[in-house]
């Protein structure tokens, strides 16, 4: 049997891809240092003698035996990233390196969660792999798109010079249930203020796009990437593209069209567009996305009413 490490494990992507690992039959070891994971996202399956938890930093070497590394340790909210961004620059960097480091001593394959942040503001639109990307290297969310530049680099020279076998993926933002109340990120902010009767923060006039994938298609793409024989690196997003105006409109006449929109300003470096081309994970792993935006909003607002320990259907009054 595979005995799958997966680092980053308690965190949101991290605790479905466990779960579709468990339910397939494997082995599976979580490692996080719970900075934004939690343990009651992967406590279904504490005490299951198919299943391990540690806790560590993956900035600090560790020694064990596996066949699959699924590297997903880093923070992914700019919130949180930006909140130590040396530890995250650190994360990226030592992170990568020592998984690498023991996907050579154990003969593993590697799969790195990277991101479309690598593309930065992009000059190209959509973006397939091949684009460069347009990346700032001193600004605020540099410790995050370099880390992940650096990452990927990292990957092809073990590929190169170690022969490690490495999967890159390039997830564009996702959502579903598991994502923190305040993580900050623009899906689980805009559900949470509908749910409380708050204004929706619009950063700027809202007319940057995003493309947003469920988080049960993004698990699906990743497991037939580790699987597959391409390397990547290789987008795995919904092409479908919606502006952050449109995504709060969406969800606020899904919980209370009463509430209003209220403008912010935009942080620094902020990409204006954002947009995945699939063609090769299509061609490659027969993969494309299934869930449409308003079809994946329904159990990530669900999950929300829960967590805020709101009624079905419930929401707060409007507050002003
Ligand atoms: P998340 O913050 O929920 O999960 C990250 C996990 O890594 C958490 O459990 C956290 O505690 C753990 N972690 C962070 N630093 C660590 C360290 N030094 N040592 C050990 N564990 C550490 O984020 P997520 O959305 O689940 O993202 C998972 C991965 O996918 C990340 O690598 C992220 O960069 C990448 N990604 C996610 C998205 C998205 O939209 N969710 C988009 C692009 C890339
Ligand atoms: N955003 C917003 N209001 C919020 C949170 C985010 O308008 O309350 C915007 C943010 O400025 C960005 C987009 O939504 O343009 C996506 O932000 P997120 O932090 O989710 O991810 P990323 O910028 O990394 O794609």
């Amino acid at each position: 049997m595979l005995i799958n490490l997966v680092t980053g494990g308690a965190g949101f992507v991290g605790s479905h891809l466990i779960d579709r690992l468990m339910e397939a039959g494997e082995e599976v070891i979580c490692l996080d240092n719970y900075f934004t994971g939690r343990k009651k996202n992967i406590s279904q399956w504490m005490g299951h003698p198919r299943f391990e938890l540690i806790r560590h930093d993956v900035t600090d070497p560790i020694r064990l035996e596996c066949d699959r590394i699924w590297h997903l340790a880093c923070p992914a909210s700019p919130v949180h990233y930006q909140f130590n961004p040396i530890k995250t620059s650190k994360t990226s960097f030592l992170g990568t390196y020592n998984m690498l480091g023991l996907a050579r001593r154990v003969g593993a394959r590697l799969l790195l969660a990277s991101t479309s942040e690598v593309y930065g503001d992009p000059e190209v639109h959509p973006q397939p792999e091949s684009y460069r990307g347009c990346v700032n290297t001193i600004g605020i969310r540099s410790c995050y798109d370099e880390g992940k530049r650096i990452a990927e680099t990292l990957c092809f020279d073990y590929q190169r010079m170690h022969e490690v076998e490495i999967r890159v993926m390039r997830i564009f933002n996702t959502y579903g249930p598991r994502m923190l109340p305040d993580d900050g990120r623009v899906v689980s902010n805009f559900i949470v203020q509908a749910l409380k009767g708050e204004p929706l923060t619009l950063y700027g006039d809202g007319s940057q796009t995003r493309s947003f994938c469920f988080v049960d298609d993004l698990v699906e793409g990743m497991i037939r990437l580790m699987n597959g024989s391409h390397t990547g690196p290789m987008n795995i997003g919904n092409p479908g593209e919606f502006t952050i105006r449109q995504l709060a409109e969406l969800i606020r006449n899904n919980v209370n069209p009463q509430l209003p929109l209220i403008e912010k300003p935009l942080p620094a470096d902020d990409p204006l567009q954002r947009q995945p081309v699939i063609d090769l994970a299509r061609q490659e792993l027969g993969w494309e996305p299934t869930i449409s935006l308003e079809q994946g909003l329904e159990p990530t607002i669900d999950w929300f009413r829960k967590v805020l320990g709101l009624q079905p259907g419930g929401s707060a009054e409007v507050s002003s």
